[in-house]
């Protein structure tokens, strides 16, 4: 309920619900530890702050208690629509991935990889993908060195930094498909 519909019930009754909501939002976020991040649902890219109660003791998993939008951030100034506003669901949902998984070929199954298989295996696929598809000269004979065997695909939480290495690093596999969650 917003403060304005508060505010309505709030002369209705004769008395001011205002500070009470504010309060209850304070004991919300008691003791919690604000980090900032970037909602990761669509390419708007809006900022958060991430709420989370724990003392980092060894014993104790950390609980992300509240997610709002960051007031400071440019893009959306405090906002977030219902999507992001449920991110804390996503965070703490018992079925988020937290591997790399893989499914072989002819399997029906994904199967859960360390990330060091993963890295090696997307990095021999990789290479042995351009060996075998890198074109060096189109049909005309025109230099093209390009490889169409494969694409990247990045997501709306790469930086701009992140961004910039991913193009001179795929340009210069001779990538030709680049595309990104932000033009989707
Ligand atoms: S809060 Fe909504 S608009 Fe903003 S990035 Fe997330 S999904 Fe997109």
């Amino acid at each position: 309920m917003k403060i304005g519909t508060a505010g309505a019930i709030a002369s209705g009754l004769g008395f001011d619900l205002r500070p009470a909501y504010a309060q209850s939002r304070e004991l919300k976020i008691a003791r919690t530890t604000e980090t900032r991040s970037t909602c990761p649902y669509c390419s708007v890219s809006c900022g958060v702050i991430i709420h989370t109660l724990g003392d980092k003791a060894k014993n104790v998993t950390p609980q992300v208690v509240h997610v709002e939008g960051d007031p400071d951030q440019p893009i959306n100034r405090g906002t977030l629509c219902p999507k992001g506003s449920s991110l804390q669901q996503d965070i703490m949902n018992e079925r988020r991935l937290l591997k790399p998984q893989v499914r072989r070929p002819g399997s029906d199954r994904w199967e859960d990889i360390p990330w060091d298989t993963a890295i090696d295996e997307i990095a021999r696929l990789m290479k042995k993908t351009r060996d075998e598809t890198f074109i060096e000269k189109d049909s005309k004979g025109r230099v093209v060195n390009r490889c169409e065997g494969f694409a990247w695909s990045g997501g709306c939480t790469d930086t701009n930094e992140f961004n910039y290495l991913v193009v001179k690093t795929m340009r210069g596999l001779g990538a030709v498909y680049l595309e990104n969650q932000a033009r989707v």
